[in-house]
């Protein structure tokens, strides 16, 4: 396995002190007018499955569908007039196109979504419904697609990960669901890249001391899992899993010391654990979520992450985006609920 140095431990360490609450704070304050506050949902239906007191932030519910328009957002409102101008540009695998495509159109501006051939059919469809140009290309291919655009045109290519003020933005879900419920147990948040979970844990030890964050990740592409026992960012090898908004092959270098400082454990989820989990979340919770979002309640049927009764456990159910086709996968899920 390959792996990718950093530019020492003492420095990465630093880095994840210097990313701190306050950030998340001021992205709050900043994205306020733009982003919704979603609800933070006591699903008693799924105790028994689960084995905890289950709560989900319902972020499925989130403008465009997913969490990634807080961290999109926040990184807009940072650009000047000139850049804004001069457009912007994203990789992304669907969700964070389509809140860029959607922040963009906000402020005025131009938006460039450079995606895989593969990506779902209904998120390539909803990012063209809001006025953004769709490039496709293989997926390992994207970033570099993405820049040779940025390069042409002069525009501000935004990361789906790999930045502060994005990983600040996402962070704020979890400014939010402590003030909805300051007394929960753990936080189980899905992890790619790790903006999310980068910002959520940041945010939820700045102001709890009694909280623990688990990240979840598909046991195909277990990128946090291998690079913190390895100390540091390593790739994985691209494999293929049901979970299309997760599929980074390495931890993002701003987003994974501040994982390292912050999260408690990561679990590896097989997808038919995760497929379980969706179907349990839909017929049981009445919540529909995408594959990727459900990988949380995944980890805790599979028993990879420790949960007593008495726990209040909030899963992060990070987006919504499927097409109805694909509501067919949850057939394979038939033994399970
Ligand atoms: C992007 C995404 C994730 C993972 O976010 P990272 O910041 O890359 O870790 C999880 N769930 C959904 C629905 C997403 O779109």
């Amino acid at each position: 396995m390959a792996a990718l140095r950093m530019n020492g431990g003492e420095e990465k360490e630093e880095k994840a002190m210097e990313f701190t609450g306050k950030q998340i704070q001021e992205a709050r304050e900043r994205i306020a007018p733009f982003v919704d506050e979603t609800p933070l949902l006591r699903l008693k239906a799924l105790d028994a499955y689960l084995g905890c007191q289950v709560y989900v932030k319902a972020e499925c519910m989130q403008k465009t569908g997913a969490f990634k328009f807080r961290g999109a957002m926040n990184r807009i409102l940072t650009l000047t007039d000139e850049e804004l101008s001069r457009g912007i540009v994203a990789a992304s695998s669907g969700n964070h196109g389509r809140a860029i495509a959607y922040g963009a159109r906000m402020k005025g501006a131009r938006a460039v979504i450079v995606m895989p051939r593969t990506a779902p059919e209904a998120k390539k469809k909803a990012i063209m419904e809001l006025g953004a140009e769709v490039v496709l290309c293989e997926a390992p291919e994207r970033f570099e697609v993405a820049e040779q655009i940025c390069m042409e045109r002069g525009s501000t290519m935004i990361p789906p990960y790999d930045d502060y003020d994005v990983m600040a933005g996402q962070g704020t879900l979890g400014l939010e669901l402590m003030e909805q419920c300051p007394e929960l147990s753990a936080v189980i948040v899905p992890a790619s890249g790790g903006g999310l979970i980068g910002g959520v844990s940041a945010a939820v030890k700045s102001v709890s001391d009694h909280t623990k964050v688990y990240g979840a990740e598909p046991s195909a592409l277990p990128r946090y899992t291998e690079s913190l026992k390895a100390g540091e960012p390593v790739l994985v090898p691209m494999k293929k899993s049901l979970a299309d908004a997760l599929v980074s092959q390495r931890p993002g270098l701003k987003n994974f010391p501040v994982v390292k400082a912050y999260v408690d454990g990561f679990a590896a989820v097989d997808d038919p654990f995760m497929l379980k989990g969706m179907k349990l979340l839909l017929m049981e919770g009445k919540v529909l979520a995408e594959p990727s979002a459900c990988i949380g309640i995944g980890a805790v049927l599979e028993g990879r992450i420790p949960v007593g009764k008495e726990d209040k456990v909030c899963f992060v159910i990070s987006g919504g985006n499927l097409g109805f086709e694909q509501l067919e996968i949850l057939k394979d899920a038939a033994q399970f609920v």
